[in-house]
């Protein structure tokens, strides 16, 4: 059976005692317990009518509940399609004619379309509403449908940093297949006890830090959203920290984040958008962690990590190509490999790469070749030895009097000014160069000064890199993930030069 549910399951034997999730420092369930948890869900899908290949939308703030209720559309063969509860009425309405789910299982707090769904139950944070009451009073179905490896498990929704959501289709394989490369790359063992404070609606909070505590029989402490002071009083009672680059930078603006908050951990993990060396230089001089930077997708989930040996984690790198997962770098016309040290457009194969867009069969032709590579929307380079450097996205691509600008490189360098906390490379529209390179700087000290800025600029960039103009902002649009906007930041700054 190559259920998703069932692969975890099977790897529980042993650790029937142990809590399998923990929320607000209380034990939800343990392994032992799991199954029946999940079957008590899974009988309420099945008298909700929730069959084979239907589509059950999850609109919920995390919770031990979204994680039954996520793990019960797999044991039922249906497909889990979470989505963001920041969504509007009229956002969620738009998902739902494209995913028609049979049932949607949301929040009270979160804004739902009226209109046509065949069924609705909540779920609230605190354990309860209608879908926990109903499975509460059911005898649990133990069943975990036989799947295929190529059958569907989750549609999962971009984070719309570059334009609409796109729903990818996982199938189990893509699934199974990732944990298991993380759960040996990362070195997990029954032992470790995961703090997971991110989002269980997107890839990284759903398949990489819950599903590597359910491989690995690992405990998951389980938290609602991130909270800085809350994890640094959590952290001593794990082994492992995942987090978006926002979470480590809100960590270091508190003090009592330092050595002592970090006792127990063996590992801090940070993605889903570029991490500064700036601030990793600042985490190690700190904690003595040296966090290992990881690139990943929703179509692909994790795709490259940096080596586990602390000193081969390189900052301003994602690191190699998970095994079995196939990376180019591309470019030119027509379009070849790159060699090593060229900049282009990444490409990826392999078990992790989803089967396309839900419904947007022009999308999953354009985005995934003849040949099976799928063109991630990535720039980049690997170096002689295969380690990989994200550019930056292909759509933040700047071209300025004939040149390529890649956003990540002037980022990167700028970010080591003393009392600059983030960088956001744009181009906007110049009436000599085509484009004109903006940076929008976030400055950590109310006194920072363009001109220390522009210095650093000269002495460390060739003159066509070097910004046109640099503005201080005290935040940058960001979304859920914490990934800057820069359509926003280009809209706001489009008349710079005209
Ligand atoms: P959309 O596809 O809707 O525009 P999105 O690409 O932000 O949104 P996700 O699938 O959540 O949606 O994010 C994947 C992207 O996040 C990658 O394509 C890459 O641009 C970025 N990313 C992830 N990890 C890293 C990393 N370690 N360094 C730099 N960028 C990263
Ligand atoms: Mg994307």
């Amino acid at each position: 059976n190559a259920n998703l549910v069932a692969v975890f399951l099977a790897r529980h034997a042993g650790h029937e005692a142990k809590p399998a999730w923990l929320w607000q420092e209380e034990t939800v369930c343990t392994f032992g317990e799991l199954p029946a948890a999940i079957g008590r869900y899974r009988a309420a899908l099945a008298e909700l009518g929730v069959k084979r290949g239907d589509r059950v939308m999850i609109k919920a703030e995390n919770s031990p509940g979204f994680a039954l209720t996520y793990l019960a559309v797999l044991a039922s063969g249906a497909i889990a399609v979470p989505v963001n509860p920041a969504y509007t009425a009229s956002e969620l309405a738009l998902l739902i004619e494209d995913a028609e789910p049979v049932l949607l299982v949301h929040g009270s707090a979160t804004a739902v379309p009226d209109g046509d769904v065949p069924a609705r139950m909540t779920l609230e944070p605190d354990g309860s509403g209608s879908l926990p009451a109903l499975a509460a009073g059911l005898e649990p179905d133990l069943r975990v449908k036989v799947m295929a490896e190529t059958d569907f498990a989750a549609i999962l929704f971009t984070s719309g940093t570059t334009g609409r959501p796109k729903g990818a289709m996982l199938m189990h394989r893509n699934l199974s297949s990732n944990v298991a490369a993380l759960f040996e790359a990362w070195r997990f063992s029954d032992a470790d006890r995961i703090l997971h404070s991110l989002p269980l609606f997107h890839a990284h909070g759903l398949f990489v830090a819950l599903h590597l505590g359910l491989y690995s029989a690992a405990t998951v402490h389980l938290m609602g959203k991130f909270d800085a002071a809350r994890v640094i009083a959590l952290l001593p009672t794990v082994s492992v920290f995942m987090g978006v680059p926002t979470f480590y930078t809100r960590l270091l603006e508190r003090a009592d984040f330092g050595l002592e908050a970090v006792r127990s951990i063996r590992l801090m993990i940070c993605g889903s958008a570029p991490l500064l060396p700036s601030v990793f230089a600042e985490i190690e001089a700190r904690t003595g962690h040296r966090i290992l930077e990881r690139y990943g997708m929703t179509e692909a989930a994790m795709i490259t990590s940096n080596p586990y040996a602390p000193e081969g984690r390189i900052p301003g790198t994602v690191g190699y190509p998970l095994p079995g997962v196939e990376l180019r770098v591309v470019g030119g016309d027509p379009r070849v490999e790159l060699p090593a040290g060229e900049v282009g457009e990444i490409e990826i194969k392999g078990p992790n790469l989803c089967a396309g867009y839900w419904r947007r069969p022009e999308a999953t032709a354009e985005a995934i070749g003849p040949d099976g590579f799928f063109v991630t929307g990535d720039t980049g380079f690997k170096d002689e030895t295969g380690r990989v450097t994200i550019a930056g996205r292909s759509k933040d691509l700047i071209i300025s009097g004939g040149f390529n600008i890649y956003p990540a490189e002037l980022e990167m360098v700028l970010a080591e000014v003393d009392g600059v906390t983030d960088v956001a490379i744009i181009g906007v529209p110049h009436p000599d160069f085509g484009e004109g390179v903006v940076a929008v700087v976030m400055a950590g000290r109310p006194d920072l000064q363009p001109a220390a800025i522009e210095a650093v600029a000269r002495e460390k960039l060739a003159r066509f890199k070097q910004p046109k103009a640099i503005r201080i902002v005290p935040d940058f649009p960001r979304n859920a993930m914490g990934k800057v906007l820069k359509a926003e930041l280009r809209k706001q700054f489009a008349g710079l030069f005209s």
